[in-house]
């Protein structure tokens, strides 16, 4: 395995074939990673990040004094872990208050309905909007329907999300809660309901962004409880004019600019400091739940790493940039901040993996990096193997959420895929909270994130190439 007779040139390596990967670290860098692997994985670090931002901070809507308090727990915490560079990049962006919510069925068999205002959406007015429902199977359905044959109608689209152990499920259900109320509004219809983009039975709404188009009409737009969705559609079995009841008391104000930033670490590289390997997470969460999944898994993961590193006597060649991204959720606006002020030139950052996925244990690697930088990757998966991760050979990862910004501007990057089969069950809910959080996994993801920013920053391979 760690044949130092294969140790050849990286030029060299990329013409040679990938089974018989080189030892890219030397004997000296091989017990290194070994060393740290064993440190995250017998370490409470991560989980002990994520105790306490859930604990001492709470939900980190954007705009909200959690969003504002995270801030200065994310300063405090990564001074505290040893980072050598730590700084804020201001992020702006609207403020949303949810508001109440109240929904029900009218007829033809009266039913409170558990549901949650979709993020971003406009208000009902004090006397709500009532009107008979349109159902749909699926968003697709309702963009086929006919102009202005909604006109005053409560749309519903019940497409149930599929659950893998790959979150494949999110992408064709996601759909209607972010464009089904620029569709329905065009129709003529007055408001939508979606079921819950979520995998579980819980009598809980999944919440999450909804997009209106630009000049046109926005329409109240809540989501509601698998189990409330399966009741709506027995009612429908029975009658074509099932009437709904939906008010919310969500507003924005854009006149108000939520202040918001990116908190970003850096351990200062020993030979290379303007070379970033920079790990990805995102601070902000919404209001409902802690936000200890969605993304405390993240930030806990990608402040641990970089402690752990720090503890080294020799800091590794490259510097690690750890940014926890502020307003992922109303639509990767950190991100994009994060990008535009770099003019979108990725330079200096020469990989990057985000974490905003994911209860479970890693299970894949999957690379987006140029072609003769994959042998180097290949022998970094050799010390993946025993932790149960595999490599998949398509080469074409990009970042997760924030982090794919990064990617599409030209950012190499490397995608860990975790057993993300529990994730839509709590995802966007009150249920989001530490419980959730699987500690063993969690020492098992850290050191897979702890051995690649160590081989990523100490290798020096150029992962573009
Ligand atoms: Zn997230």
């Amino acid at each position: 395995m760690f044949n130092n007779l294969l140790k050849i040139g990286l030029f060299s390596i990329a013409f040679i074939s990938t089974a018989a990967s080189a030892d890219i670290l030397n004997a000296k860098e091989q017990k290194q990673i070994m060393a740290l692997k064993e440190t995250a994985l017998t370490s409470e670090l991560s989980y002990n990040l994520i105790e306490s931002l859930t604990t001492e901070v709470g939900h980190r809507l954007v705009g909200s004094e959690g969003d504002k308090k995270s801030i200065t727990w994310a300063l405090n915490k990564m001074k505290a872990l040893g980072f050598d560079k730590v700084w804020t990049e201001d992020v702006t962006a609207t403020y949303w208050h949810r508001g109440e919510v109240e929904a029900k069925v009218i007829a033809p068999y009266p039913h409170k309905v558990i549901a949650i205002a979709l993020g971003g959406s406009v208000g009902t007015g004090d006397k709500g909007v009532k009107g008979k429902i349109a159902h749909f199977n699926t968003f697709k359905d309702l963009e086929a329907a006919a102009d202005n044959s909604l006109n005053g109608k409560v749309v519903f689209i019940s497409y149930r999300m599929e659950r893998h152990i790959n979150g494949k499920g999110y992408g064709p259900a996601v759909a209607a809660r972010k464009n089904g109320a620029a569709v329905a509004a065009k129709k003529g219809a007055s408001a939508i309901i979606i079921r819950s983009i979520g995998t579980d039975n819980n009598r809980l709404a999944h919440t999450g962004s909804v997009r209106y188009d630009e000049g046109g009409k926005a329409i109240p737009a809540a989501s509601i409880s698998n189990p409330d969705a399966d009741m709506l559609l027995n009612q429908l079995k029975r009658s074509d004019d099932v009437e709904f009841f939906l008010k919310l008391t969500s507003h924005s104000d854009p006149k108000v600019v939520a202040k918001t930033a990116n908190v970003i670490g850096e351990l200062t590289g020993s030979e290379f400091p303007d070379e970033y390997v920079t790990l990805g997470a995102h601070l902000d969460s919404w209001d409902v739940g802690t936000g200890a999944v969605d993304d405390g898994i993240g930030v806990g993961m990608m402040m641990a790493t970089v402690h752990h590193i720090a503890q080294l006597p020799v800091k590794p060649k490259r510097s690690i940039r750890v940014i926890l991204f502020a307003a992922e959720e109303i639509g990767l606006v950190g991100a994009k901040t994060y990008v535009e002020k770099r003019n979108g030139d990725m330079a200096g950052h020469v990989i990057g993996a985000e974490w905003d996925f994911g209860v479970g244990p890693i299970y894949e690697m999957k690379t987006g990096v140029g072609k003769k930088s994959l042998p180097a990757l290949y022998d970094f998966a050799k010390y993946l193997e025993p932790l149960g991760v595999s490599v998949n050979k398509t080469n074409t990862a990009k970042a997760q959420s924030d982090m794919s910004l990064m990617s599409q501007a030209g950012m190499p990057s490397v995608n860990f895929a975790p057993d993300g089969s529990l994730y839509f069950d709590y995802h966007h809910t009150e249920n989001d909270t530490l419980d959730k959080v699987d500690a063993k996994a969690l020492k098992h993801n850290t050191a897979i994130y702890t051995m690649f920013a160590y081989f990523a920053a100490q290798s020096g391979v150029n992962f573009s190439q």
